[in-house]
């Protein structure tokens, strides 16, 4: 087997792998690899052709090709190598990552530090349990968009939608557009899972309904799907009982969440948040392996791609600081949440530096305040309208008040 050495290398070309390896190479690293499965850089937002990508990061509204075009263009501007076609099939503690293409076939990498960007992938039909047969006609969102967008291909002409996160009302919209008739969303929460930006833009400007806390209880059809039966669920979201209505339609869509890509993270043995799906990271997006950083959907689902592209940077320029020797290892303060705020991005803080805390809410909340704390100690209290766990919120930890701390947690909660 073929073995070569690198300082830096990136699993996976999409706006994380890409981001980070920019800001690598910006903070004068040059020995970089960018590795990449797919046929070409950009990730999934190669088939996001809507736009609305980029406004915080470049102030402008972009699709998802273009905002991926700019630091596909960065990237060569600077002449940081990548291989395309190129699947990392396994990854070691020691930080060895052995990868396969055709040109090149199975060869190892002794690297001396690791980014982790592998993105997510939809939950498929098979992990929901859906009862009924199993006809033609039924797809992922993201399938379907690939189809619709990439493809030229329309996979039907009377939709349902199950699941309304923001794929799922991207592709409401899009279908429409399309010429096919989308007769309804169904959401098993009673609130939707995408941003309030898009519930407007994709469902309301084209009149599609959202039937919040309704699930799909049955498939019909036996070489192609015929119709689906919904039914309203209670509050534990079990089926009611004479609430079932048959919708014919040729096809269903899933959209029914994301699962960060962590086959690698965990057979390296990187320790893992069970609520995020991703690695433990601290503010450097370090894992709890050193040498290996974790940034952008594979870390924790986005909700926008600027922040993937924010938290790629960061970890780009922190994979440097360790190749150089200058990266803090120890804890200083773990974060602890009160369910309510659901997780935080970092989990452990190890520096004494502003640092931006990600997280999500676990309902929606009207109202409320967001409590930082150490101890009784209030640290910072944030006033807020609504909150929704679609919608991804950030608060800010200030050093000083970090370096005034001894070793131990902070909390983030909300309260009245
Ligand atoms: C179907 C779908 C549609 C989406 N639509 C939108 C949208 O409309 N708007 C929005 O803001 N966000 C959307 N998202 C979220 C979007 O994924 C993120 O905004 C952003 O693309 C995340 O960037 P990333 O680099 O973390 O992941 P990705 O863009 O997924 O890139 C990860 C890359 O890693 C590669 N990879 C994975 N495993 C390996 C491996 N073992 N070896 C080599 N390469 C590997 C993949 O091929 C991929 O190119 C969508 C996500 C999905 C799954």
């Amino acid at each position: 087997m073929k073995q070569i050495e690198k300082e830096l290398v990136i699993i996976g070309g999409g706006p994380a792998g890409l981001a980070a390896a920019v800001a690598a190479y910006d903070k004068g690293l040059r020995d970089i690899l960018i590795l990449e499965r797919d046929v070409a850089l950009g990730g999934i937002l190669r088939q996001c052709i809507h736009n609305g990508f980029g406004l915080h990061r470049f102030g402008e509204e972009l699709t998802g090709p273009e905002y991926a075009a700019r630091y596909e263009q960065q990237v060569k501007e600077r002449g940081i190598p990548y291989m395309t076609e190129t699947m990392v099939t396994e990854l070691r503690a020691d930080r060895t990552v052995v990868a396969r293409s055709a040109a090149m076939g199975i060869f190892e990498i002794k690297a001396g530090a690791v980014i982790l960007a592998m993105g997510c992938r939809e939950r498929p039909k098979g992990a929901l349990g859906i009862a009924g047969t199993r006809p033609a006609g039924i797809y992922t969102a993201g399938t379907a968009q690939k189809f619709v967008n990439m493809k030229g291909m329309m996979p039907g002409k009377e939709v349902v939608i199950l699941g309304s996160g923001d794929i799922g009302l991207i592709m409401a919209r899009r279908m429409t557009l399309e010429g096919a008739r989308v007769k309804a969303v169904c959401e098993l929460m009673p609130y939707s899972g995408g941003l309030a930006r898009n519930i407007e833009q994709c469902l309301n400007d084209f009149d599609i309904p959202l039937l919040l806390s309704h699930t799909v209880i049955d498939i019909h059809g036996k070489e192609r799907l015929e119709a689906v039966t919904i039914a309203k669920v209670d509050e534990r979201r079990r089926p009611i009982p004479g609430t079932e209505q048959t919708i014919p339609c040729d096809t269903l869509l899933l959209s029914c969440g994301l699962i960060p890509e962590n086959e690698l993270t965990a057979q390296a043995g990187v320790p893992m948040d069970r609520i995020t799906n991703g690695a433990l990271v601290d503010g450097d997006r370090q894992t709890e392996i050193p040498g290996v950083f974790a940034c952008g959907n594979v870390l924790h689902v986005h909700d926008l791609v600027d922040y993937v592209s924010e938290e790629a940077a960061i970890a780009g320029e922190a994979a440097v600081r360790f190749l150089r020797g200058e990266s803090k290892k120890s804890i200083l303060v773990s974060v602890k949440t009160d369910g309510k705020v659901r997780y935080t991005v970092p989990q452990i803080l190890t520096e004494a530096k502003d640092t931006r805390l990600y997280f999500r809410v676990s309902d929606v909340f009207r109202g409320k305040k967001i409590v930082l704390k150490a101890g009784d100690r209030v640290l910072l209290e944030k006033k807020t309208v609504k909150l929704a766990p679609g919608e991804m919120e950030t608060v800010t930890v200030k050093a000083e008040w970090l370096s005034e701390l001894a070793e131990g947690e902070i909390s983030i909660s909300l309260s009245d």
